[in-house]
């Protein structure tokens, strides 16, 4: 939480995420494996121009067709196909329903999203995080190289030992898991970078 409370006092709030609806959410997580957001955004905005923004409405198009609105986010072919096949599954399990989505219990929510095609840890906890407003904490290289920096595990740790850091260690508060993601991101983005800039750092006087 000191953590925290630095990274917040430094950035303000961010706004996470930045989609007006939980499905551009899901489209945004999906596409944004290996990009960057500025790519994501025009994939997306090519998607809303096309009327194709929309899980039930990509079921019926030609993967072909989808992989060229989404090419500026990159691995188009590969990314077309796992939009196609989180698709079929939303639809055949919660009608694309976002509602009866929520319902469905967290622990159950993760298991099938990491066993559809191209979604892993980070992927499927963005979903749950930002799109069902489950209490799952990200985490990303940003919060990995932070964390290893100052000495609380290592890279070699593992994406669930990460998370586990955060949620044994934090209440299970969805705003603050979204603010507390995000604020990590801004950091990672800004200062902590493969050369860090620590001495512009909010976090410069914690323990390393
Ligand atoms: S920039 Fe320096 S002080 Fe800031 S988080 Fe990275 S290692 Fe820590």
């Amino acid at each position: 939480m000191h953590i925290y409370k630095q990274l917040f006092r430094a950035f303000g709030p961010q706004h996470w995420w930045p989609a007006k609806t939980p499905e551009e959410v899901m489209f945004g997580a999906i596409l944004a494996q290996n990009t960057s957001w500025k790519n994501v955004e025009q994939a997306i905005l090519a998607l809303k121009e096309a009327g194709l923004l929309s899980f039930r409405r990509i079921m019926s198009v030609a993967t072909e067709e989808l992989a060229r609105l989404i090419r500026p986010a990159r691995f188009m072919n590969l990314k077309a196909k796992a939009l196609q096949n989180f698709a079929t599954y939303f639809y055949q399990r919660y009608r694309c329903s976002i509602t009866r989505m929520r319902l469905q219990q967290t622990e159950l929510l993760r298991h099938e999203l990491l066993g559809l095609y191209r979604i892993g840890p980070e992927t499927a906890d963005s979903i749950l995080l930002y799109a069902l407003e489950k209490p799952v904490f990200v985490i990303d290289v940003y919060t990995k190289r932070i964390m290893s920096r100052h000495g609380y595990l290592s890279m070699a740790h593992s994406y669930e030992e990460f998370q586990s850091l955060f949620m044994q260690n934090l209440p299970a508060d969805v705003h603050l898991y979204n603010e507390y993601h995000a604020l990590l991101v801004r950091l990672g983005n800004q200062l902590c970078k493969p050369r860090p800039l620590c001495e512009a750092c909010p976090l410069k006087d914690i323990q390393r």
